[in-house]
């Protein structure tokens, strides 16, 4: 049985390692250049920063067994914030975790899918140019984005409107001078979440690098700002909150979620049409990896019992 996943995130890594576990050849499809979509480490100019997930929490037991797997081979450790917390964190960045997964999967990075239509009793996953047929096929793409994929009209898509997904506005910056915290969170201030970066395990020796993310309120009112805009309003921000000035940061750039975290769930862990076409992610269950592990582990399954 032919099985297509579309999206390397979380959720659908999770879907193709059930799926492989039980002898299936899942192709993984992903627009993205690297792998593990939110959960995503950028590297520029010899500094790197996750802008995506900070950390990942692991009450589900079948999900803390696979951190404890990853812990083994050295790709997610334990970071210590200043509240005295230990957060798992892929190592050398968070995109560790997910790489860590994809181990002995097809994953086609690069490869954007546009739609996904029922033919001929079989599915057919198509991008710019090219097609292929599969018997199955699950996506795990943001909710917003499942309509461009199925067509709005799709009756799966009518279930998905009650889910409500906010995005978020990060910062990057880096500065020689050396890091008073390790991670800050405040909800009522427009940087929601300060973390020193560098302070995490296994992180290259340098610089302090700051991740700030911005609240959904202040995320929402600047979205449509380009760049340098979002830079110019968030990192004097940053700098009050370090006591820096602006000549002591060395880099400064910013990165747009559109669908950063869900803010109304889906309540289910994953939507099927006739167990052949599932449409599952964070936004089932919440806005946590962890989250988009248990639905992707549960379409996996679910694939499985209609074999
Ligand atoms: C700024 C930020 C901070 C966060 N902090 C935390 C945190 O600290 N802890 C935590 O647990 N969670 C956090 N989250 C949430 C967490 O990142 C997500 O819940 C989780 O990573 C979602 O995984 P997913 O697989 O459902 O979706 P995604 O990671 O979004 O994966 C979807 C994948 O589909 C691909 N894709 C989309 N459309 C197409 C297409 N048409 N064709 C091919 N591929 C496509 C994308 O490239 C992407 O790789 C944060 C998220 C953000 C953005």
């Amino acid at each position: 049985m032919r099985v297509a996943v579309i999206g390397a995130g979380m959720a659908g890594l999770a879907c193709a390692r059930r799926l492989a576990a039980a002898g299936l050849a899942p192709v993984i499809f992903d627009k993205g250049r690297g792998i593990g979509g939110r959960l995503a480490t950028r590297r520029i100019d010899g500094l790197q920063f996750d802008h995506g997930a900070q950390y990942v929490t692991a009450r589900d037991a079948g999900f803390a067994a696979v951190l404890r797997d990853l812990q083994a081979t050295a790709a997610v450790g334990l970071w210590q914030t200043d509240a005295g917390a230990a957060h798992w964190v892929g190592v050398p960045g968070m995109s560790a975790l997910a790489r860590g997964l994809a181990l002995g999967l097809e994953v086609r990075q690069q490869v954007q899918v546009t739609s996904v239509r029922k033919a001929a009793g079989q599915w057919l996953v198509a991008g710019d140019g090219w097609a292929e047929t599969f018997d199955r096929v699950t996506l795990t793409v943001p909710a917003p984005q499942v309509a461009g994929l199925l067509g709005a009209d799709h009756p799966l898509v009518a279930r998905l409107q009650g889910v409500a997904m906010a995005p978020c506005l990060t910062l990057m910056a880096a500065s020689h001078a050396p890091a008073a915290f390790h991670a800050e969170s405040d909800p009522d201030a427009a940087l929601a979440w300060i973390a020193a970066d560098s302070s995490k395990p296994g992180r290259p020796d340098g610089q302090t690098t700051w991740v700030a993310q911005a609240s959904p309120a202040f995320s929402v009112a600047h979205l449509e700002n380009d760049m340098a805009a979002i830079v110019a309003r968030m990192l004097p921000l940053l700098c009050d909150r370090l006591g820096l000035v602006r000549g002591q940061i060395s880099h400064a750039s910013a990165h747009r979620w559109r669908f950063a975290r869900v803010t109304s769930a889906l309540g289910l862990a994953f939507l099927d049409q006739d167990g052949a076409l599932f449409v599952g992610g964070d936004w089932c269950l919440g806005p946590r990896v962890e989250a988009a592990w248990i639905s992707g582990d549960a379409m996996g399954r679910a694939v499985l019992n209609g074999c």
